[in-house]
C-alpha cells in the first residue's frame, strides 16, 4: 500500500494482553504510510517501547490518568490491579473524553479515524461528534466476543443463578457454559447501577462502531467472524492476527529464578540443558495472581509428577490482599532443584514457547497465550480463571480439540 498521509489515533486499553497485540498492529499500519498517534497515560509510556517500533510516523500523545476513587494513585495498568478493577479502569479512562476532544480540536491535522480497544466504547461517541470513523480493536477472539455480545444483549433474560447452563443458540458451533464461567463484568447488568450502565453503554457503542478488528485469523474462527458480520449487519469485521509480541525481554533487568536473580539468558540456558519437548511451561498471563490454595495445588502436582518445568509467576501487587495470594509453599523450591525453575518477573513468553525443549504449556487461556501456543505448535493444558478465558478454553478443547 502506498503512502496515504492519513492520520489515525490508536488508543489501547492499559493491560499488557490488550496493549501487545494493538501495538503490533500499529507497527504494521505504520509501514503502510499512515501517520499514527498512540494515546497512553504516563505510567504506560515505558510499556510501549519494547514492542512499538521506532517508525517515524508513530507519535505518542500522553494524557494524565484521571483519578478514580477506587484506584490507588499511581496505578494505571491492569497488571498492577486485581481483576475486579477492570470496570474502574474503564470508568477512569472515560474521563479522558474532554481532554481528548480538546486535543482533536486544537490539532492542525487531527486524525480522521480512531482504532480503540473494545473496553473504550465511549470513543465511539467522540468519533460520532467529530464525524469520523471508529474501529473497535478486540484483543479477544471472535467466539469470545460473540458470547460477550450475546450475553450482554440478552442480559435481562439471563437468570443470575451461577449453575445455570447458557445456550448460545444463535452462535454456530458454540458449546454451552455454566453462568459461573462467565466473568461477572460480562453477565451482570443491574439496571440503575452506574457501573453496569457504563459497561452496557460501552458495549452498545462498540456494536454501533464503524468496524471491528480482531487479533485472530480466518482459518481459526471463520464461523464466529461470519456470525458477527451477520449480527452487526455489515462486513467490516476483520481478522488481522495472529498479532504477536517480538521476542523481547522487558524489563531489561534480571529476573529472579527461585530465590536467586539470574539473567533471562539463564532461563534459556536451563532450557538448553533439557531434552526436546520435555519441559512444561506454566504461565497465567500478565494479570492473574494465584490464590495460596491454587499455589499449593499446583506446587503439589509439580512435586509429585517429577516433570521438568518453568513456572513464570506473577507476584501480588500492592492492591492485592498480600496474605491470600501468591505464596510459594514452604520447601517447594528446594524439592524441585535441578528440574524446575520458578521465575519471578517477566520473560518473553514467545521466546520460551519457541524453544525446542518446551513440550507443553499450562495456560490460563488468555487469548494472546492461546494464539502464541498455537503458533508455536505446543500442546496446551487449559486452566481458565476468568474474563474470556473459559470461552477460549472451550474453543481450544471442545471445538479445535487441540491437544
Ligand atoms: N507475557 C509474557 N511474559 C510473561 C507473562 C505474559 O511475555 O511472563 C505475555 C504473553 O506472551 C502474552 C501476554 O503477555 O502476549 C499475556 O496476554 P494474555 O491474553 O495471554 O493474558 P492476560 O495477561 O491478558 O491475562
Amino acid at each position: 500500500m502506498g503512502s496515504t498521509g492519513t492520520h489515525i489515533l490508536v488508543f489501547p486499553y492499559p493491560a499488557q494482553g490488550h496493549m501487545i497485540p494493538i501495538l503490533d498492529l500499529t507497527n504494521q499500519l505504520a509501514t503502510t504510510g499512515l501517520t499514527i498517534t498512540i494515546l497512553v497515560t504516563p505510567k504506560n509510556l515505558p510499556l510501549l517501547h519494547p514492542i512499538l517500533s521506532t517508525h517515524p510516523s508513530i507519535k505518542t500523545l500522553v494524557l494524565p490518568f484521571p483519578p478514580h476513587p477506587s484506584i490507588p494513585p499511581g496505578l494505571e495498568n491492569a497488571k498492577d490491579l486485581p481483576a475486579n478493577y477492570v470496570p474502574f479502569i474503564m470508568q477512569a479512562l472515560g474521563e479522558l473524553y474532554e481532554p481528548l476532544l480538546n486535543w482533536f480540536k486544537s490539532h492542525p491535522s487531527p486524525p480522521s479515524a480512531i482504532i480503540s480497544d473494545m473496553f473504550l466504547g465511549w470513543t465511539q461517541h467522540l468519533a460520532c461528534l467529530l464525524n469520523i470513523r471508529r474501529i473497535v480493536f478486540s484483543p479477544s477472539g471472535a467466539m469470545a466476543l460473540s458470547v460477550i455480545y450475546s450475553l450482554w444483549r440478552d442480559m435481562p433474560k439471563v437468570d443470575q443463578n451461577d449453575h445455570q447452563l447458557i445456550f448460545f443458540s444463535k452462535i454456530p458451533n458454540c458449546p454451552t457454559f455454566p453462568l459461573c464461567q462467565v466473568s461477572p463484568m460480562y453477565r451482570r447488568y443491574i439496571a440503575g447501577d452506574p457501573l453496569s450502565e457504563f459497561i452496557k453503554d460501552g458495549f452498545q457503542a462498540d456494536i454501533a462502531s464503524w468496524g471491528l478488528v480482531f487479533n485472530s485469523f480466518t482459518e481459526l474462527e471463520c464461523v464466529y467472524l461470519d456470525h458477527l458480520r451477520k449480527e452487526l449487519g455489515h462486513d467490516r469485521v476483520w481478522a488481522v492476527g495472529p498479532l504477536l509480541p517480538p521476542k523481547y525481554d522487558a524489563p531489561k533487568t534480571k529476573v529472579r529464578v527461585g530465590p536467586t536473580p539470574v539473567s533471562v539468558e539463564g532461563v534459556m540456558t536451563f532450557l538448553d540443558t533439557c531434552k526436546d519437548h520435555s519441559v512444561v511451561y506454566i504461565c497465567f498471563g500478565s494479570q492473574t495472581v494465584l490464590t495460596n490454595h491454587q499455589m499449593e495445588e499446583l506446587a503439589s502436582g509439580l512435586e509429585k509428577s517429577g516433570i521438568h518445568f518453568i513456572w513464570c509467576l506473577k507476584e501480588p501487587t500492592r492492591a492485592h490482599d498480600g496474605e491470600g495470594y501468591g505464596k510459594i509453599p514452604l520447601g517447594f523450591e528446594n524439592s524441585v532443584v535441578g528440574r524446575g525453575l520458578i521465575v519471578r518477573g517477566w520473560v518473553s513468553q514467545v521466546l520460551i514457547l519457541s524453544h525446542r525443549a518446551i513440550g507443553a504449556f499450562l495456560t490460563h487461556c488468555g487469548w494472546n497465550s492461546i494464539l502464541e501456543g498455537i503458533v508455536a505448535g505446543v500442546p496446551m493444558l487449559a486452566w481458565p480463571m476468568g474474563a474470556d478465558q473459559f470461552t477460549n478454553a472451550t474453543l481450544l478443547v471442545d471445538v479445535l480439540k487441540w491437544v
